[in-house]
């Protein structure tokens, strides 16, 4: 990806408590803000409708979502502390970015940015 990726402070800490507050099971959010020609900027969350919140990628029926242009991606947890998408993450790819958050959820370190293909991304905190 040829943008720079900006997200917001509270984005950041809202991601690592709500995953602190569902661990053991996998937390899912919405990631929404603005993309640019050269830049992209998330601001803010949203709870996905209808998550349910299980062991596996389970997620929410994606077609029920509402269309809403500033969804840029989704972020979950993996309760295993892995920082990998699985196949099925790559699978169920929604938006343009995917984050990852993995136990202990404690800061930055527990958290990686995703393109489509699986690749990390580079972000700045804001
Ligand atoms: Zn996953």
């Amino acid at each position: 990806m040829n943008k720079e990726i900006f997200i917001k402070q509270s984005v950041v800490d809202s991601i690592l408590s709500y995953a602190q507050m569902f661990h053991p099971k996998e937390s899912i959010l919405l990631l929404t803000g603005k993309t640019g020609r050269k830049k992209m900027e998330i601001n803010d969350l949203q709870i996905p409708p209808l998550a349910t919140h299980g062991h596996s990628f389970s997620g929410f029926p994606l077609s029920r979502l509402p269309i809403d242009f500033s969804v840029i991606g989704v972020a979950h947890s993996h309760p295993s502390g892995v920082l990998r998408p699985s196949t099925t993450d790559l699978n169920h790819f929604y938006g343009k970015i995917m984050m990852i958050t993995g136990y202990p959820y404690q800061s930055k370190k527990n958290i990686v940015l995703l393109d489509r293909k699986g690749n990390k991304l580079e972000y700045s905190i804001f």
